[in-house]
């Protein structure tokens, strides 16, 4: 099964991947993560991703495409988290594979940046905290590791306004596509986490997918 999970920035789709990855057993693949874990290497891929990521662009078909295909080598059940995210990356993931559901995590511009402004993550760890929701048990800490909590490049202002161009002109486009195949959900992002989650638990029940208007 392969469930693609999209959103604006700071929609909450990251989380309800994780839920959902944990729950159906799937594989959680994160193409931000994958790219971020890239760029720390200290190669030549490795550093054309990282000044491509702090400028808030979109990395190139060819490098996402490369890292989508050796993951799918190796799983069949997949939660996509951001990807595909622009047309070309639906396109070769649509010649190697095929999609069941494509949910649309749905929340306004102005409560993303709320949320964005609001999130850390571990620089060691990769794990993911929100001062709003996802609090710390110690303030500024990683509660795996300790390690002090950063703030990403691509969640500081001028990235996150980049970025929301990017998923207004090339990611919902792509409902377009997963309308037409049937597959398109969309749920409202703008609950607390369980809600947010049991709104697509119950997508995920029911067999024939519900047409969306
Ligand atoms: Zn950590």
């Amino acid at each position: 099964m392969i469930i693609a999970i999209f959103g604006s920035q700071g929609s909450g789709k990251g989380t309800q991947a994780e839920l959902l990855a944990e729950k159906f057993n799937l594989l959680h693949v994160s193409m931000g993560d994958c790219l971020r874990a890239e760029s720390k290497k200290n190669t030549v891929l490795g550093k054309k991703i990282k000044s491509i990521q702090s400028s808030g662009n979109l990395v190139p078909v060819k490098i996402t495409n490369k890292l989508f295909e050796n993951i799918l080598k190796k799983h069949k059940n997949l939660l996509l988290d951001g990807y595909p995210r622009s047309f070309d990356q639906l396109q070769f993931l649509m010649k190697k594979t095929k999609i069941d559901y494509a949910i649309e995590v749905d929340l306004n511009e102005r409560d993303s940046i709320k949320r964005i402004s609001s999130r850390r993550m571990c620089p060691k760890c990769n794990r993911n905290y929100n001062l709003i929701r996802i609090k710390p048990k110690v303030k500024g800490k990683c509660d795996y590791c300790k390690t002090n909590l950063i703030q990403r490049e691509d969640d500081k202002p001028a990235a996150i306004k980049k970025r929301q161009e990017i998923y207004k002109n090339q990611t919902l486009p792509l409902k377009k596509v997963y309308k037409r195949l049937g597959i398109l959900h969309i749920v409202d992002g703008s609950g607390s986490i369980k809600q947010v989650h049991e709104s697509i638990l119950k997508i995920l029940n029911c067999q024939k997918s519900p047409k969306v208007k």
